[in-house]
């Protein structure tokens, strides 16, 4: 069957290259071309980006980004049995897309990407949420990304956008949209996938602020919402007992009530907090 890319259709490739799943690298892969072009446009006009592609496997969401119209595509890939099938993509779109063959949480991508740069992924379900806290705390703000559309487990993709007084409501949601908006573009169900995972699965794009939403120090901000949500049935002047004294005063001079419990408090009223107990 004929494919949009002139490329051989992914069963195949998969085929031919021996593919077999393996669980311990989180693989679980989109077959379908016309879900991978809807996943690289959720990141908007990529004409004039580079992207960052963590894990593409047997590349059909690389696919995807390039006939998407991707000025260039930097995919970096733990697995060598994936890099024959990604070659075949780079000889389809010649100096488009570029492949590292090594583990994302080690490579330095920066000396291989020139801005602006984007990142798509369809992440490894287990190396996901760490990549996503180190890319939203980079030692400078504004990082090198100017967005992020990740694929997470849909629970994952709920707790980074979750709003206040929500189940889902936690550290994850207030460091995203802390410097970012949030927002979930697609919900996919197990069966998009090859194998099928046994959850439901969910796009996030995440657009960065050029700076914080809210003044705060980030090592202040993290102690305090760790502190919190440890305990999150308990009230603040109980939970933050352990970051030092007179914390009840603080709570009040930051405009929060110290009876109050964590998933009550808004982005701001943290940021609040994180301020005083820095003075
Ligand atoms: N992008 C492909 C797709 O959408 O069909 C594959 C997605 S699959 C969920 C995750 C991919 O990440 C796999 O190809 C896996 O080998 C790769 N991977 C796992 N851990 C990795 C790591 N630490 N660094 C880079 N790639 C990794």
């Amino acid at each position: 069957m004929a494919t949009i890319d002139g490329l051989p259709p992914l069963r195949e490739v998969i085929r031919a290259h021996d593919l077999v799943a393996k669980k311990q690298l989180g693989q679980n892969f989109l077959l379908d071309l016309n879900l991978t072009a809807r996943i690289a446009r959720a990141a908007g006009d990529l004409s004039a980006c580079d992207v960052l592609e963590v894990g593409p496997g047997p590349g059909g969401l690389t696919r995807g980004l390039l006939a998407e119209g991707a000025r260039r595509v930097l995919a970096v890939e733990k697995d060598p049995r994936c890099l024959p099938a990604l070659e075949e993509i780079a000889a389809a779109y010649p100096g488009r897309l570029e492949v590292i063959c090594g583990d994302a949480l080690e490579v330095d991508v920066l000396a291989h990407l020139t801005p602006p740069v984007r990142v798509v992924a369809n992440l490894p379900y287990n190396v996901g949420t760490e990549l996503l806290i180190r890319w939203l705390t980079p030692k400078n703000w504004p990082p090198f990304w100017d967005s992020l559309t990740l694929m997470f487990q849909k629970e994952v993709a709920e707790r980074i956008v979750a709003k206040t007084r929500t189940e889902h409501y936690g550290r994850l949601a207030l460091l995203a949209q802390w410097r970012c908006d949030a927002k979930i573009v697609l919900t996919l169900p197990p069966e998009a996938f090859t194998p099928a995972p046994k959850v439901h699965s969910a796009v996030v794009h995440l657009t960065r602020l050029p700076a914080p939403r809210y003044p705060a120090d980030e090592a202040v901000l993290m102690r305090l919402t760790a502190a919190a949500f440890n305990q999150r049935r308990k009230m603040l002047r109980s939970s933050l007992k352990g970051l030092g004294p007179e914390i009840e005063a603080k709570i009040v001079a930051a405009g929060l009530e110290p009876t109050a419990r964590a998933e009550e408090i808004p982005l701001e009223g943290f940021c609040a907090l994180a301020r005083e107990l820095a003075k």
